[in-house]
């Protein structure tokens, strides 16, 4: 069997994180995970050695893959830092922008004619960035994925451009494409751009890993 990617280590995270408010509550986002669990399923097969950091999913583990899972994006970045070095690192995971600044031990309670109620959130690590500014072991190929709702292009190279990844794979979620089997890509580098036909999310993690393979044969 060939295996294209044989000797390539690659960190893959999925899924949403969950943000605690109180030991029943949390935060968290609509992320399914299934475009993570798809690509490092496909990387898998073509023997790379891959580590998928999950946040939460409904998912089953992908076959041939190692798991470590997470909840919050802290624990999140430490997984991911702990697996360093590695060739190519893969932010696929909606991580919560923000977390409570404290996470109570208890319950909260609600008081009597308490109306409204104040939460307090501090600003969570981003891991894509870390990963691409990291300056010890910064991965060879470093990959962001960009969901927006409007100026789809525009917003991704902004956020190749700051987060300082190689690859960015932007996507127009104001059709609802969380939770769907179906992505439709904008693959963008420095160099230029590429717009990929609707396709399914298998077919993506296809192509995504076809593109690897070629960045490995330069
Ligand atoms: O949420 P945002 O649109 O900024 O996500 C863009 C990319 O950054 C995604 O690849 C996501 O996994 C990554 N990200 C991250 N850590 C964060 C926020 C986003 O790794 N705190």
């Amino acid at each position: 069997m060939i295996s294209p990617l044989s000797g390539i280590s690659i960190l893959v995270t999925a899924g949403a994180t969950r943000e605690r408010i109180d030991p029943v509550r949390y935060i968290t986002n609509d992320s399914s995970g299934k475009q993570g669990y798809a690509i490092a399923s496909a990387l898998a097969a073509k023997g790379a050695h891959v580590t998928l950091v999950s946040g939460i999913t409904q998912l089953a583990p992908p076959e041939h893959v190692a798991l470590i899972a997470v909840e919050s994006a802290c624990e999140m970045l430490a997984a991911c830092l702990s697996l360093l070095p590695v060739h190519v690192a893969i932010c696929a995971a909606a991580v919560a922008d923000f977390r409570p600044a404290s996470v109570q031990p208890q319950k909260i309670k609600k008081r009597d004619n308490q109306d409204t109620m104040q939460l307090e959130l501090i600003k969570n690590p981003d891991i894509l960035a870390e990963l691409s500014r990291y300056a010890r072991h910064r991965p060879e190929l470093v990959i962001g994925f960009a969901a927006e709702t409007e100026h789809v292009t525009e917003h991704a190279r902004q956020k190749l451009e700051w987060k300082g990844c190689d690859w960015m794979f932007a996507n127009d979620v104001s059709q609802g494409v969380f939770g769907s089997d179906e992505n439709q890509i904008h693959f963008m580098t420095s160099q230029g751009i590429e717009h990929w036909d609707k396709m399914s999310k298998h077919a993506v993690a296809e192509q995504l890993a076809e593109k690897i393979v070629t960045f490995f044969d330069r």
